[in-house]
């Protein structure tokens, strides 16, 4: 069961209607998908592998990933292990659009990229497998346990060109105008997660959400010199709500001197995953 609260301001931001196909949907299973290492097997293997299980492909990310009719126990697959694959929850796989079209407006190839709230590291492998040999990756994780098991999948993902960091956001802000390119995948009231997270629902609050926002927008304005202007910003949560979502975009743009030039939310019912949002913002002024 839902939060009142919550279900009254999804009726207010989606209108009765939508919100209660929304809701609904979310009482549902969620979608497992699948993710292939380009370089360690092509897709239609990995298709193979799975055989009936293989499903449709993921819209927004067809070249590289599918869902899968039921969920397999991946720990006894052996390809799971050899890091063939990343078990993505489906909407954050709209990240690689994003980065992808920032990559193109940037018309370059070798690039420095931060993953600056990176585990367990859906992003970062996700990422680097869109990046050429000559880019670094830097995929930073505060909370130290959850850092260790990002280096384990970023391991298994077997490229050289990534580090692993542990360290507070502020500790880019001195590392000045050096990356292409941030993801910040924010910590967050995480109401898209709903249905797969009990705890997220036992835990939010308006209250709880108010802080959430404010700590984003601390995690943004401590690691924002670090990002070169005319760099691209991809700003994420798995939340629904406006606080964190449009307002802490609109603070970006204000705040911190940059354009959206992009930003989408997917809903459970209406697209084939579990609540995500993501934006696009570019870097203005060097701030
Ligand atoms: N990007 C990850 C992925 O795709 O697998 C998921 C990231 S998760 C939504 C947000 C991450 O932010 C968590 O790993 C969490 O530990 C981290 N985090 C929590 N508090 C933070 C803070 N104050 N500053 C930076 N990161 C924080």
């Amino acid at each position: 069961m839902f939060p009142a609260e919550f279900i009254n301001e999804m009726r207010d931001s989606l209108g009765p209607e939508r919100a209660e196909q929304v809701l609904s949907a979310m009482a549902g299973e969620p979608a497992v998908s699948v993710r292939v290492n380009p370089r360690k097997l092509m897709l239609p293997a990995l298709r193979a592998h799975f055989g009936t299980l293989a499903g449709d492909p993921v819209p927004w990310a067809s070249e590289e990933a599918f869902y899968l009719n039921d969920r397999p126990s991946f720990t006894l697959d052996p390809l799971f292990h050899a890091g063939a694959y990343y078990v993505q929850e489906a909407s954050s796989m709209y990240v690689g659009n994003l980065f992808e079209r920032a990559k193109a407006m940037l018309g370059k190839e070798t690039l420095r990229v931060l993953d600056l709230c990176a585990a367990p590291g859906g992003k970062t492998t996700q990422l680097l497998s869109h990046l050429d040999d000559t880019s670094l990756m830097v995929a930073n994780e505060v909370v130290p346990s959850r850092a260790t098991v990002l280096a384990e999948n970023v391991a298994r993902w077997g490229l050289s060109n990534v580090a692993v960091t542990q360290s507070d956001p502020a500790a880019f802000g001195s590392l000045r105008d050096f990356f292409d390119i941030a993801v910040v995948d924010a910590p967050c009231s995480g109401e898209g997660m709903f249905r797969k997270d009990e705890r997220a629902v036992a835990e939010w609050s308006p209250a709880n959400v108010a802080l959430c926002a404010a700590r984003q927008r601390r995690i943004l304005a401590d690691f924002w010199p670090s990002l070169k202007t005319g760099g691209f910003l991809i700003y994420s949560t798995c939340t629904f709500n406006r606080q964190e979502d449009e307002d802490n975009v609109d603070w970006i743009c204000r705040e911190l001197g940059a354009e959206c030039l992009d930003m989408r939310h997917f809903y459970p019912g209406e697209d084939r995953g579990e609540g995500f949002f993501a934006a696009l913002l570019r870097k203005g002024d060097s701030r």
